[in-house]
């Protein structure tokens, strides 16, 4: 430990982490958000349409609205990854990937969602070199060219119609075997100019300093081949990357981090907030409501330790105290 102190640190940038910030600096909690980004998925949707109060506002917008307001009231930001979650006492450690190490009271888990990856040779190294998670925010860097989309579903779809769009070849790589008919992927995906590549697993992405091609392993013959393309989009869905909090609070089967009513986890001081949640409706009011009610149960959680009252009376009644 002997990192900076703070009251809160709270981990992530996006709905649930900025309406923390929001809280939790309202209260006069000396408060920090560690986050690799500003908006987190919620930079991804191009329109809300469903957040109380505001008929339409893109996603983004909306995160820097909220983080004014945090900043307004005090809260710190710093641009990091957290990588580590430690314990001496009262105190909590969170250490991040250049920035060193923070210290808190209370720690906030609010790092909601990201992209699922291939982990296949070359990924790493191409990431912004033709390597892509999202189709909304790239697909306007790559037009004329030749593309493959990953994935299946819903997500993987639209990502194939809109790079479709720019006037790419898209090639549309699935793992299994589609029950549409050619016609019907067709008709899903737009129209012509895709290719669909089924049964196919991707092995290794090549290139030196920009994709050059994708080797692709055939799951029924077992067969090897080397697709060129300029461009790779892994649309494959979302997961909680909470790997690094495994062995600090309670996950459940889907690797989401198990909270109670007032935001609380298995580790008395960490709370948690939002889509790394096991709460099962992922929204943008959900989870900047959770934000809220994790601030405000990490500020009783400190009064109490201090031996000052609690916001509500009742407070320790609710821990069981
Ligand atoms: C394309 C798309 C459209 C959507 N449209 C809507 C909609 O119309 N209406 C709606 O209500 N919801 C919508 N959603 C869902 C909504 O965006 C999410 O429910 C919401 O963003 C969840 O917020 P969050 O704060 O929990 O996490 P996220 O938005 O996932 O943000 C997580 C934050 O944590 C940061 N982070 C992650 N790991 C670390 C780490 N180790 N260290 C530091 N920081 C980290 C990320 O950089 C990010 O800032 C949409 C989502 C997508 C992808």
């Amino acid at each position: 430990m002997g990192g900076k102190a703070y009251d809160t640190v709270i981990v992530g940038g996006s709905a649930a982490g900025l309406t923390a910030a929001l809280y939790a600096s309202r209260q006069g909690l000396k408060t920090l958000v560690i986050t690799k980004d500003i908006g987190g998925q919620l930079a991804l949707a191009p329109q809300i349409e469903n957040y109380p109060g505001i008929k339409a506002v893109a996603g983004l917008e909306l995160a820097q609205s909220i983080k004014e307001q945090a900043e307004g009231f005090g809260a710190e930001f710093v641009y990091d990854e957290a990588v580590g979650l430690s314990q001496a006492g009262d105190a909590f450690a969170v250490s991040t990937k250049v920035s060193g190490e923070y210290e808190a009271l209370t720690v906030i888990l609010a790092f909601g969602k990201t992209p699922k990856s291939l982990e296949v040779p070359g990924e790493d190294r191409l990431v912004g070199r033709g390597v892509s998670y999202c189709a909304i925010c790239d697909a306007p860097l790559f037009r004329q060219k030749r593309v493959a989309v990953v994935g299946w579903g819903d997500h993987a779809f639209k990502a194939v119609k809109l790079l479709r769009s720019y006037g790419n070849k898209v090639y549309m790589v699935h793992r299994g075997e589609a029950k549409l008919t050619d016609e019907e992927i067709l008709r899903e995906s737009g129209g012509m100019n895709v290719v669909y590549v089924p049964n196919s697993t991707v092995l290794e992405i090549k290139g030196d300093t920009r994709v050059r091609s994708i080797v692709l392993k055939n799951a029924k013959t077992g067969e090897e081949s080397e697709l060129e393309v300029d461009g790779v989009f892994v649309e494959m869905g979302y997961t909680a990357k909470t790997g690094w909090v495994r062995d600090f609070v309670q996950l459940n089967e889907n690797g989401e981090i198990v909270t109670d009513k007032l935001g609380r986890t298995s580790r008395p001081g960490v709370f948690a907030a939002g889509d790394v949640t096991d709460m099962v409706y992922k929204q943008t009011v959900i989870a900047a409501a959770q934000g809220a009610i994790a601030a405000l149960s990490a500020y009783n959680y400190i009064q109490q330790l201090k031996g000052l009252p609690a916001r509500r009376s009742d407070w320790g009644k609710l821990l069981g105290k």
